[in-house]
C-alpha cells in the first residue's frame, strides 16, 4: 500500500509538477489565450442551425465559469507586458479574446463576460463594420444549411470542381479550405455560385440567419467604453499570404487608422485572418506599429519567451483547460512511463545476457 501510494506520487510529481510544489508552479507559469467565434442563443435556433464555428450560450457560459476558476484571466496587452518585459509567466494566466466583430458576440457573449467580471479582447474587420455585408464563410454555411438541392460545385483556386453535399459536413469543410486558398473576387464569384446551386442566398441578415450579422461601429464604441480591447483583424479579412507587400500594408495600416479614428483609441492588437501568416507577413504586422499578433494555427499555450507576434490559442469548445486542469501532464506521465520501462526492458535484456 505504501508502494503503491508513492508511486502514484511520484507519478503525479513528474506529469503535474506545479500542483506539488510553489516552485514548480513558478516554473511551469504561462498564458492561455482562448479564441471564440459566433456565440448563439437558444432563440437564435429558430432560424436554423448555427454555423460550426458558433458556441452555444450554455457551453460559452460552462467553459467562461472554467476558465474564470482555473486561470487568472487577464487583458491581452497585460499579457503582451508580461512577455515584452522577459519576464516568466509566474501563474497560470488566461485570456479571452474574440474574433470576426460579429453582433451575436456583444450582444450573447460580453454581457457574460461582464457579468463574470472578466477583461476580453474583440479582433474586428474595419470593412464588415462599415458594410454590414456577412462574411462569405457565414454565407456559405447559410446556403448549405438552408439548401434546396442536394448537392453544389464551384471552381477552386486551379480550376478544380470543388463538390459541396448538403449531408456531407467534411465537403463544407473541405469547400472552406479550397475558398481560403482563393483571392477575394474569385472566391466570392464562387460562393455566389454556390448559394446560387443550393437555392439559398443571405440577404437579410439580421432576420433570417442571425448567426451572420456584423457588429456595427456603435456597438464597438459601447464594447470599447466598457473596456473591452479591440484589436484589428483587417479591413477585408484576407488569406494574407496571398497578397502582395504592399496590400498587406494597406490591410494592417488602414484598419488600424480607421479603429483609433473611430474610438479615439490605440490599436495595439492584431489577429491574422485564418490563422494565416509567413515571416513577411509578421515584420510587417510589427512595422505598422502592433504590439502583438495571435494565430489560430497550431493550438497551444505561451510560455516565456514567446514570440508576442505569434501568439497561440486555444479554441474555447476544445482544449483541456476548460476541464480544469492541465491535460499536458498526461504526456509528460506517458514519457515517464516509457522512460521507466525502457529501463526495465534494458535491465531485463542485460540480466538474459
Ligand atoms: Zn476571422
Amino acid at each position: 500500500m505504501q508502494t503503491l501510494r508513492s508511486n502514484c506520487f511520484r507519478l503525479i510529481s513528474c506529469a503535474w509538477p506545479e500542483s506539488v510544489t510553489e516552485r514548480g508552479k513558478e516554473r511551469y507559469g504561462f498564458i492561455d489565450i482562448i479564441m471564440t467565434h459566433g456565440v448563439h442563443s437558444a432563440g437564435m435556433l429558430r432560424h436554423g442551425l448555427p454555423p460550426p464555428s458558433s458556441t452555444s450560450l450554455a457551453s460559452f457560459r460552462s467553459n467562461l465559469e472554467s476558465l474564470a476558476r482555473t486561470r487568472e484571466v487577464i487583458s491581452l496587452s497585460t499579457a503582451v507586458a508580461i512577455l515584452e518585459e522577459g519576464r516568466r509567466p509566474m501563474r497560470r494566466y488566461g485570456v479571452l479574446t474574440f474574433d470576426d466583430s460579429l453582433a451575436c458576440t456583444c450582444r450573447v457573449a460580453i454581457p457574460e463576460v461582464l457579468r463574470v467580471g472578466i477583461p476580453a479582447t474583440v479582433f474586428v474587420s474595419t470593412d464588415i463594420l462599415d458594410t454590414g455585408e456577412p462574411y462569405w464563410w457565414l454565407r456559405l454555411d447559410h446556403a448549405w444549411r438552408q439548401a434546396r438541392t442536394e448537392q453544389a460545385s464551384f471552381f477552386g483556386p486551379k480550376g478544380e470542381v470543388v463538390v459541396i453535399r448538403r449531408d456531407d459536413p467534411a465537403s463544407m469543410a473541405r469547400a472552406k479550405d479550397h475558398l481560403r486558398a482563393m483571392r477575394a473576387n474569385q472566391r466570392d464569384h464562387e460562393v455566389g455560385q454556390v448559394e446560387e446551386a443550393f437555392g439559398a442566398r443571405l440577404s437579410n441578415p439580421d432576420v433570417n440567419y442571425p448567426y451572420a450579422e456584423a457588429m456595427t461601429w456603435a456597438d464597438v464604441r459601447e464594447l470599447a467604453a466598457k473596456e473591452i480591447e479591440i484589436g484589428s483583424h483587417t479591413v477585408t479579412h484576407p488569406n494574407l499570404e496571398l497578397l502582395t507587400r504592399d496590400e498587406v500594408i494597406q490591410e494592417l495600416g488602414d484598419s488600424k487608422r480607421r479603429i483609433e479614428l473611430k474610438l479615439g483609441l490605440p490599436c495595439r492588437s492584431f489577429c491574422y485572418p485564418y490563422g494565416k501568416h509567413s515571416p513577411d507577413v509578421t515584420d510587417l504586422v510589427r512595422a505598422a506599429g502592433y504590439k502583438c499578433a495571435t494565430s489560430t494555427i497550431a493550438p497551444g499555450r505561451n510560455f516565456a519567451g514567446q514570440d508576442a507576434f505569434l501568439l497561440q490559442r486555444y479554441s474555447i469548445t476544445t482544449e483541456p483547460y476548460k476541464l480544469g486542469y492541465d491535460l499536458s501532464g498526461f504526456s509528460r506521465m506517458l514519457k515517464y512511463c516509457g522512460w521507466r520501462s525502457e529501463v526495465h526492458t534494458c535491465l531485463r535484456g542485460h540480466r538474459a545476457k
